[in-house]
Parts: structure tokens; C-alpha cells; sequence
């Protein structure tokens, strides 16, 4: 049976001698594992719809539960990305997140379109990282199920309190902090928590219409990165790449 689809590849790994299996995100079947026969071979003509982070426009051959891509046509393949090393990584830890949120035979067009205006907005949009960054991690979480209740302390309800607490997903003030529990807290400023309470609610096309002076979007980003290690419970050999490219040793 055939399937025409959209969809992101996520993954690319080598497979047989000239083979390869790519994990795609696609619009019509969710995350989807299918090889393409030739892929490794000089001069294949799969070989611009079918490398990492491309989209493409994916005829599929399903026989027996498993898919051979037949043909694939670029939609578009954010090519200023491919030019820096920084921003490449960067969408590939993205992608690494989404592949791990979405689920076979299960269409997710929330998780696709976030994926695909992320990708966007840092290969075309002047930007800092940080802010796509902070989008991405905290807008993942709140599809995977892990929405954090932002509404003000969990204990009083001070609608400004000082600390996130990554694990419970939650706020505490100063002076509601309980010393029984062994959560890790990281603070966060008004503006801070502002931002986050915008990307968590917002419109999926209004992702990125929010600002903060440079250093608060680089705590914010420290913050979306701790809360969606915690709650999925993992790290990200992409992310540790990533974060590799411009850590400065003492
Ligand atoms: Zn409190």
C-alpha cells in the first residue's frame, strides 16, 4: 500500500551497504521508521529530501508493518541552517526532542508545525538561540503531558514567587519553601515567568512574539532545558553537543 505524506526527517543512520533508515515525522502517520534503498551511494537522488532536518513530500511502500520510502520530493530544507554549525546542531537536538514526544501510527500536528516554525525561525529569523531554544523545550513538555502550573505558589498563591521547582513543574515563594522536599529550584524573575507563562499558553503562530533582555532569555533557556530534562527523565547527546560548541573552559 502506498502513503503520500509530508514529513521532517528526525533521523538518518546507515543501514545494509548502501541503504539507509531514516525516522521521519510525518503529517499523516506520526513518527514513522522506513528505509530508502541506494541512499548512501554516490549521486542518489534521495539524497536532498532524505537528509536530516530536510522536509519532504514522502511516498511511502508500507508491506508487512515496515516502509520503504519510493519517492521524495525537498519542500524545503532550511538551507541557511546547513551553513552553521551552531544552529545545525541546535535543530538537531530538536529534532533528537521530538522524536522522543512523538509516537508511531499517531499524527501529531501540533508537535510537527512547533518542529517546523522552530526550524524556521532559526534558520531565517534574527533571533537570539536561546528564545527558539526556550520555545522549543518548554512548548515539548506541554505536549508530552508535563504543563507546569505557573498560576503563582503552589502553597500560597503569591502570584510572583522566587523559585521554579523543575521537578514538581511548579512555583514556591521564599517563604512557603518546604525543607522536607529535595526538588531542585532554579529562581525566576517576574519577566521570566511572564515568558513562560506566555509560551506555554499561546497561539502555535505567535511562538516567538515575546521579549526579554539577553541574559533573562539565557536563564530562561536554562530553566526550559533543566524542567524537560527532568520531566522526561533523560539528557540529549545532541544538546551536550550542542552546548559543547561554545563552552569556554576556564
Ligand atoms: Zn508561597
Amino acid at each position: 500500500m502506498y502513503v503520500t505524506t509530508q514529513g521532517l526527517v528526525l533521523r538518518v543512520c546507515p543501514y545494509n551497504d548502501s541503504d539507509a533508515m531514516l525516522t521521519i515525522l510525518t503529517a499523516k502517520l506520526g513518527r514513522v521508521l522506513a528505509k530508502v534503498r541506494g541512499l548512501r551511494r554516490k549521486n542518489s537522488p534521495m539524497s536532498a529530501p532524505c537528509q536530516l532536518l530536510a522536509l519532504a513530500e514522502f511516498t511511502l511502500f508500507e508491506y508487512k508493518d515496515s516502509y520503504t520510502v519510493n519517492e521524495a520530493h525537498s519542500v524545503e530544507l532550511f538551507t541557511p541552517l546547513r551553513r552553521d554549525l551552531q544552529k545545525l546542531s541546535l535543530g538537531t537536538y530538536f529534532a533528537q526532542a521530538a522524536e522522543i514526544i512523538a509516537q508511531e501510527d499517531m499524527p501529531n500536528p501540533e508537535l510537527l508545525s512547533l518542529i517546523l516554525n522552530s526550524l524556521y525561525a532559526l534558520s531565517q529569523m534574527d533571533m537570539p538561540e536561546e528564545k527558539i531554544k526556550a520555545v522549543v523545550e518548554l512548548r515539548l513538555a506541554c505536549l508530552a503531558g508535563y504543563t507546569p502550573d505557573l498560576y503563582g505558589c503552589h502553597s500560597c498563591g503569591e502570584p510572583t514567587p522566587e523559585c521554579f521547582d523543575i521537578s514538581e513543574g511548579r512555583l514556591e515563594c521564599a517563604r512557603c519553601r518546604s525543607g522536607i522536599s529535595g526538588g531542585i529550584r532554579m529562581p525566576v524573575s517576574a519577566g521570566i515567568l511572564d515568558a513562560m507563562r506566555y509560551i506555554c499558553a499561546c497561539h502555535p503562530k505567535k511562538l516567538f512574539s515575546f521579549d526579554l533582555p539577553i541574559e533573562s532569555m539565557q536563564q530562561l533557556s536554562s530553566i526550559t532545558e533543566a524542567y524537560l530534562c527532568a520531566q522526561l527523565e533523560r539528557g540529549f547527546s545532541t544538546l551536550d553537543f550542542y552546548k559543547s560548541l561554545f563552552y569556554q573552559p576556564l
